[in-house]
């Protein structure tokens, strides 16, 4: 199977699982921006658990443009490096007002060149909040795009090059918001639930296959290396024998 296929049979298998959302709680394209530059290196409960009051205090990008950074930093202390974001979501603002009358652009070229949004943050907001295409590429799409055959890379500005060409802008937004929750639920960084997932009949990674006999092959034909199946089986030697 190529790429290609593969690419496309996963958004139709994920699409039957997940629902094609952010698990950030947002309200307007202003709070999702915000939310997902305090989601860095953090968990979407940990923001959803300080926005509410940041909303309340802070409503719009003016109001946020002349906070006091201690004053932010208070709130959204729980979501980790508090210092820095109280700093980013305030310089991310005043630009707002002061480049783009206070609203968030829906196009990938403006947010770019906000402070702290990158490819990754702007594609969340315009597929999330303005409904535009945007694959975005963080952590769990890495992973996952890698074991499914669909890349050999591990830089996202590239593999979101080569997905795109791979399947139609109207999937875009929801096939990455759908692996991003696959990522955490199912195909688990250090140890992938292959039994429990929804793809474990193609992924050129699954050990379902691997253990049906399979050989599982990449979409050049050349033989998958299942680091995590290996790592596993090692470790489990390593206890038996430690054992024996
Ligand atoms: S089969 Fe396993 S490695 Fe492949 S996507 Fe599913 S959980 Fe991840």
């Amino acid at each position: 199977m190529r790429a290609k296929e593969r690419a496309q049979l996963a958004v139709e298998r994920l699409k039957a699982v997940y629902p094609a959302i952010s698990e950030l709680d947002h309200a307007n394209p202003f709070q999702m921006l915000v939310a997902t530059i305090l989601s860095a290196q953090t968990t979407d409960r940990s923001v959803n658990a300080v926005t509410p009051r940041l909303f309340a205090s802070y409503p719009d990008a003016a109001a946020l443009a002349h906070a006091d950074p201690l004053a932010v930093e208070a709130i959204i202390k729980p979501t980790g490096f508090f210092h820095t974001k109280a700093r980013t979501i305030i310089a991310a603002s005043a630009a707002l007002v002061e480049r783009f009358h206070g609203e968030v652009p829906p196009r990938l070229d403006d947010l770019v060149t906000l402070p702290g949004v990158g490819r990754k943050t702007a594609n969340v907001v315009l597929g999330v909040a303005f409904g535009v295409p945007g694959f975005a590429v963080d952590t769990h799409v890495i992973r996952l795009t890698r074991r499914l055959g669909l890349t050999t890379s591990s830089d996202p500005v590239k593999i979101e090059a080569g997905v795109t060409r791979m399947i139609p802008p109207a999937d875009w937004t929801g096939f990455s918001l759908r692996l991003i929750l696959h990522g955490r639920r199912v195909c688990l960084a250090r140890v992938p639930k292959c039994p429990q997932c929804v793809m474990n009949d193609f992924c050129p990674s699954s050990t379902v296959r691997a253990a049906r006999g399979r050989r599982p092959l990449t979409a050049t034909g050349t033989r998958v290396r299942l680091s995590h199946a290996r790592g596993s089986t090692a470790k489990r030697s390593g206890r038996s024998r430690a054992r024996r």
